[in-house]
C-alpha cells in the first residue's frame, strides 16, 4: 500500500509571522491525523522558523525549489543540502510555474532532481500539460516527455522514493479542477510509464499526486481513484481550515 501525501505548496505568499501562524494553526487541526504524510513548503525565508515550529509534529517541510550545485559562485540560487540544513525532508522540482516564468526545462529539472536526491530529499517532480496541449491530445506525448527527460539517468531506486505530482496547467489556480476520470487516466498512464522505464516494483512505489484547484468537497473522489495517491494543493493550503480539511479527508 503506498502511503498517501497531502502536500500544500504556498506559493510566494506569507511573511515568516504569517507562515508560522498558519503551520502552529495546522499542527493542532492535524494532530489526529495518522496514515497520510503532510507536507507545507513555505518561502525560502520561512523554511527555517517552520521547521522550528513542526519540530515534533507530524508536518513535513518543503522547498519550492533548489539548485542542482552544491555550492559555488552562483548568486541567489540555494543548494539541496542547505535546504536539509534548514529543516526540510522534501523539495518540489519543476512546477509549472517554474517552467512558465523561470525558464525551467525538462534538462534542469533532471539536474535539480539528481542533486535533490543525492542529499536525501524526497523530491515531488511535477508534470503536466497545458490547455493546448490536451486539446490538440498530446497530454500523453507531453508528460511522457516530461517525465523521461526528468528521471533520466537515476537509479531505479531513487526513482522508487519519488512522489511525481500530475499538475495539468491548466487546473492551477483555476478552480477548474480535472475531474476524477481525467486525473486517474493520466495517473495510470504515468503508472504504466514508470512500470516501462523501471519495471514493476517501481511503479507500484512512486506515489503520484494530483494538483490542480484540489479542495475540501474534491479530495475524497480523487483519492477514491486507484492510482491517485495523494494531493498538491496551492490556493487551499493557504488556510489551516481548508488545508486540514484536505489532510482529513478519509476522517
Ligand atoms: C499548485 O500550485 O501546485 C496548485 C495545484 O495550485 P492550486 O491548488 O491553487 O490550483
Amino acid at each position: 500500500m503506498r502511503r498517501p501525501v497531502i502536500a500544500g505548496n504556498w506559493k510566494l505568499f506569507k511573511t515568516i509571522g504569517e507562515a508560522t501562524t498558519l503551520v502552529n494553526d495546522l499542527k493542532v487541526r492535524t494532530a489526529g491525523i495518522t496514515g497520510v504524510d503532510i507536507i507545507v513548503a513555505p518561502v525560502f525565508t520561512a523554511l527555517s522558523s517552520v521547521a522550528t515550529a513542526t519540530v515534533g509534529s507530524n508536518i513535513r517541510l518543503a522547498a519550492q525549489n533548489c539548485f542542482w550545485e552544491e555550492s559555488g559562485a552562483y548568486t541567489g540560487e540555494v543548494s539541496a543540502s542547505l535546504l536539509k540544513d534548514a529543516g526540510c525532508s522534501h523539495v518540489i522540482i519543476g512546477h509549472s510555474e517554474r517552467r512558465q516564468y523561470f525558464a525551467e526545462t525538462d534538462a534542469t529539472v533532471n539536474r535539480k532532481i539528481h542533486a535533490a536526491s543525492a542529499a536525501g530529499l524526497t523530491v515531488i517532480a511535477c508534470v503536466g500539460e497545458t490547455l493546448t496541449e490536451r486539446e490538440a491530445e498530446q497530454t500523453f506525448v507531453v508528460i511522457e516527455t516530461q517525465l523521461q527527460g526528468a528521471l533520466a539517468g537515476l537509479r531505479s531506486d531513487a526513482v522508487a522514493g519519488l512522489i511525481i505530482a500530475y499538475e495539468p496547467v491548466w487546473a492551477i489556480g483555476t478552480g477548474k479542477s480535472a475531474s476524477e476520470a481525467q486525473a486517474q487516466e493520466v495517473h495510470a498512464f504515468i503508472r504504466s510509464l514508470l512500470e516501462r522505464l523501471f519495471g514493476l516494483p517501481v511503479a507500484t512505489a512512486v506515489r503520484i499526486l494530483y494538483g490542480g484547484s484540489v479542495k475540501p468537497e474534491t479530495i475524497s473522489g480523487l483519492m477514491s481513484q486507484p492510482d491517485i495517491d495523494g494531493a498538491l494543493v496551492g490556493g487551499a493550503s493557504l488556510s489551516a481550515e481548508s488545508f486540514a480539511a484536505i489532510a482529513g479527508y478519509s476522517a
